[in-house]
């Protein structure tokens, strides 16, 4: 199995690091990855200018760094290796559930897989810089690439988050609430202001979503489609507004 990895911390985030090494017990593996932080950059492309890449040093993997985002480095990764069976992007420093979905480029880098047919996983964590280490995380992340890479799911994109101490998995639904996208003045060191857009889930959260399940210290795994379509709101809608 050909498994590629990115994603949006960097290609020296050490969450990348760890990912590949469990990824090695599930095919070969190699690290295509931005060169800077591309942290909340969603699925942003780079169409307008040239992308280019050099080798990095990442322990024993063959690792490329892109002057690109996320989806640059997919686009890249799976243009330069021929049958690329899954791209894991990972594991991000910060959870993305929820409205973080919207945001972030962990997922994003599994979504550009998926639009190129691939299979594609996003793999995020409580930040370990801060937390600890992934010592505690990896029997759980062993099992998750075991689902989705050996049993054949359903999905072609999932979304996994794992909380800092595991005791479980659980499949989950994206939890959609309204959120506080907070714009908070600051001053630079010139004594200009500056803004920070900080967004927070504003509202309860629900069960069987991915956000329940973190706070029930289980791995939430999320399958994602594609298509954005609300077909409910497209049924009621031709009939009751139809043209
Ligand atoms: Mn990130």
């Amino acid at each position: 199995m050909r498994i590629l990895i990115s994603n949006d911390d960097g290609v020296f985030s050490p969450g990348i690091a760890a990912l590949a090494k469990l990824a090695t017990e599930f095919g070969e593996v190699r690290i295509v990855a931005p060169d800077f932080e591309q942290s909340s950059m969603g699925q942003a492309i780079s169409p307008s200018r040239p992308l280019s890449y050099r080798r990095a040093r990442i322990g024993p993997f063959e690792a490329f760094r892109v002057n690109g985002t996320p989806s640059d480095c997919v686009a890249l990764g799976i243009h330069h290796w021929a049958k690329v069976d899954v791209v894991l992007s990972g594991i991000n420093q910060g959870l993305n559930v929820g409205n973080s979905c919207w945001h972030s480029g962990t997922l994003a880098a599994a979504k550009q897989a998926a639009l190129f047919g691939v299979r594609g996983i996003a793999l995020s964590a409580p930040s370990i810089e801060e937390h600890g280490d992934y010592d505690l995380l990896v029997p759980f992340a062993r099992r998750v690439l075991d689902t989705l890479l050996t049993k054949q799911p359903s999905a072609l994109l999932h979304n996994v988050n794992f909380p800092l101490s595991p005791k479980g998995l659980m499949w989950t639904k994206q939890s959609v609430r309204h959120y506080e996208g907070k714009v908070i003045p600051d001053e630079d060191p010139y004594g200009r202001t500056v803004y920070w857009f900080a967004a927070m889930p504003i509202e309860a959260v629900e069960p069987g979503t991915d956000r329940w399940a973190l706070a029930q210290d289980l791995v939430s795994i999320t399958p994602l489609r594609l298509d954005l379509t609300d077909q409910q709101c497209l049924a009621e809608d031709t009939r009751r507004l139809a043209f």
